[in-house]
């Protein structure tokens, strides 16, 4: 079967900007964000979708949840984020591996507040 996109990028076949990478998983820019600080960490074992994440999964399920503040302080952005992830095309999914959609702002102090 041939690879996805979000595949060819954690192989580093095809050029991103990585901001973060472990033996679990791989967050890059997304190519059109949505917010200041938009990546996509996309886990290195490929799943389809969320609902095709299989029984052996929950570890590596938790450990992307578990990495998500970790991307936000390495990025220098305080802890305030979203996470999504979108499952099936009829709910907008366009690229067919399981991958959160990671939001923030800047923190208050960058954006002139106190
Ligand atoms: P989806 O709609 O499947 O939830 O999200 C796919 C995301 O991948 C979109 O936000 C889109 O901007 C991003 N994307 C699509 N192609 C590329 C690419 O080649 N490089 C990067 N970095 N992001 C991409």
């Amino acid at each position: 079967m041939s690879k996805t996109l979000f595949e060819k990028i954690c192989d580093l076949e095809i050029p991103s900007d990585i901001v973060y990478e472990d033996e679990y998983c791989v967050a890059f820019k997304d190519i059109n964000p949505q917010a200041p600080f938009h990546v996509q960490l996309v886990p290195r074992k490929p799943i389809t979708m969320l609902a095709s994440a299989s029984p052996e999964d929950p570890a590596l399920l938790g450990q992307l949840l578990l990495t998500a503040p970790t991307i936000a302080a390495t990025a220098g952005f305080e802890e305030a984020f979203r996470i999504a992830t979108k499952n099936a095309d009829a709910a907008g999914q366009s690229v067919f591996n399981m991958h959160l959609h990671k939001t923030g702002r800047a923190s208050g102090r960058e954006r002139g507040g106190k």
